[in-house]
C-alpha cells in the first residue's frame, strides 16, 4: 500500500505542538475553552474542523481520523464507541420511513438484528439476498431502494460480494452503498476505491489488535462524513473515548506486521487441517477450494486469520470434545487480538438472541493470532485425535 509507514508514523501527528512526543497526548478532556466571546462565537459554527466539545472533536481521536481516512483511501473517518455504533450511524444517515435496504445475507449478527427486528419499527423495509451473485442485488432493487449494505467477506461462512460490479450497479440507480470491511481492514482490501460510499469497521478486532478495546470505524467523502457528523454522530453520540483512541493509535503502529503474522499462520494451519482426514471442509476465501477464489484474489490484497472448518465429527458431542481439549485457542467470540480463539456454531443452538439455524451444527470458526504456528498445529493434533 503506497505511504503506508508515513501514514502509521506522521500522518495526523503535530509533534511540535506537544512537546515533539513522538507518542501523542491523551487529551483526556470533555471540553475546551476559549479566550474571547468572539472566539467562542466563531468557533461555535466550526465544530466539525476544530476541538470545542469531545463529543465533537478532540485531539487525540483527531490525529486517529487522519490516519484511518489515509489507510481507506477517503477524504475523512469517524471514530465510534463500537462497530455497532458505526454500522448503525451509516445506515441511519442514509434511510427513512418508507425506504428499503437490499442487505447481504448473514452480515454480522447484530448488523442481522438492525435490519430485521429494529428498522422496521421505523418503516424501513429490507430484501436480504444471496450475495455472491450481483444479479441477486440487480433484481432485489426497488423504486424506494436507498441502500445497499454488504459484508465481504462475511465473518462465518465468508462469501464474497463483488465489490465493483455492486458499486457500479448502486451508482446507477443513485443508491448508497456501505461495506463492512472488518475481515480484511483496509490494509487487504478498500472498498471506496472499487466505488463503495461508506465503509465501516469493527474496531476491536484487528485495529485495536489486542483484545483491549470495543470501537467501530466509519469513512466515506468529506460531504457524507461532514453530514453525518451534524446528525447520527453527534445526536446519538456513541463516541470513542480519547483514551481508547490513542489505544487504536497505538494499535495501528503494528497492523501491517500483526496481519502480515496472523496470515502467514493461517495459511500454515489451514495447509495441514485441508489435509486432515477429520476435517471435512475449510472456508476461507484464500483457500484454492473456495468457490470465489478468483474473485478474492481480485478484490482482495491479502486474507486475514480468520475461519472455519467444517468437522468430521458424529455429533455434537464430538465437537465439544474437539473444543474442549484445544489448549491454545480459547472459546470466545471476537477475533483480530494475539491470542487464537474458536467458536463452534453449535455454541448457538438454543440461544434465543442467537439462532442461526442456516449454520451447519459441525462448523467452527478459528481464530489464529501471533502464536507460534508449530505450536498450534500440535494442539489441533491432539485435540482432532479426540473426535
Ligand atoms: C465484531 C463485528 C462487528 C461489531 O463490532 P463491535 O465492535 O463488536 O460493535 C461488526 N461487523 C463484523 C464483521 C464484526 O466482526
Amino acid at each position: 500500500m503506497k505511504d503506508l509507514s508515513k501514514i502509521l508514523n506522521h500522518i495526523g501527528e503535530d509533534r511540535e505542538s506537544y512537546f515533539n512526543a513522538v507518542a501523542p497526548p491523551i487529551f483526556q478532556t470533555s471540553n475546551f475553552s476559549f479566550n474571547s466571546v468572539h472566539e467562542l462565537r466563531s468557533s461555535l459554527d466550526k465544530e466539525y474542523e476544530i476541538p470545542f466539545y469531545t463529543r465533537g472533536n478532540n485531539p487525540t481521536v483527531a490525529i486517529l481520523r487522519k490516519k484511518l481516512a489515509a489507510l481507506e483511501g477517503t477524504e475523512d473517518a469517524l471514530v465510534f464507541a463500537s462497530g455497532c455504533a458505526a454500522i448503525a450511524a451509516a445506515v441511519m444517515s442514509v434511510v427513512k420511513n418508507g425506504d428499503h435496504v437490499v442487505c447481504v445475507k448473514k452480515p454480522y449478527s447484530w448488523t442481522h438484528k438492525l435490519f430485521q427486528n429494529y428498522l422496521t419499527d421505523y418503516g424501513v423495509e429490507t430484501t436480504m439476498v444471496d450475495g455472491t451473485n450481483v444479479e441477486n442485488f440487480r433484481l432485489a432493487i426497488k423504486g424506494n431502494t436507498t441502500l445497499i449494505y454488504l459484508e465481504t467477506p462475511n465473518s462465518i461462512t465468508f462469501e464474497l460480494q463483488d465489490l465493483k460490479a455492486i458499486g457500479k450497479l448502486a451508482k446507477k440507480h443513485q443508491i448508497t452503498t456501505v461495506c463492512d470491511n472488518s475481515y480484511s481492514t483496509p490494509l487487504y482490501q478498500r472498498p471506496a476505491e472499487l466505488g463503495i460510499d461508506l465503509v465501516v469497521h469493527s474496531a476491536s478486532k484487528y485495529i485495536g489488535g489486542h483484545s483491549d478495546l470495543v470501537a467501530g470505524v466509519l469513512c466515506g467523502s468529506k460531504q457524507h462524513i461532514n453530514r453525518i457528523f451534524g446528525s447520527e454522530f453527534m445526536t446519538i453520540g456513541g463516541i470513542v473515548s480519547p483514551n481508547e483512541a490513542w489505544l487504536m493509535i497505538r494499535g495501528l503502529r503494528t497492523l501491517p506486521i500483526r496481519l502480515e503474522r496472523s496470515a502467514a499462520t493461517a495459511k500454515k494451519i489451514i495447509d495441514y487441517l485441508e489435509n486432515h482426514p477429520k476435517v471435512e471442509r475449510v472456508l476461507f476465501p484464500y483457500s484454492k477450494n473456495h468457490p470465489q477464489h478468483a474473485l478474492a484474489k481480485q478484490q482482495m490484497e491479502g486474507c486475514g486469520g480468520l475461519f472455519s472448518i467444517v468437522l468430521k465429527a458424529k455429533d455434537i458431542t464430538g465437537v465439544e470434545k474437539f473444543c474442549d481439549a484445544l489448549q491454545l485457542f480459547l472459546l470466545a467470540c471476537s477475533w483480530g487480538g494475539h491470542e487464537s480463539l474458536i467458536f463452534p456454531t453449535c455454541a448457538l443452538y438454543n440461544s434465543t438472541n442467537y439462532k442461526n439455524s442456516e449454520l451447519p451444527w459441525s462448523l467452527v470458526r478459528m481464530y489464529v493470532g501471533l502464536e507460534d504456528p508449530n505450536e498450534l498445529i500440535i494442539d489441533l493434533e491432539q485435540a482432532l485425535a479426540i473426535i
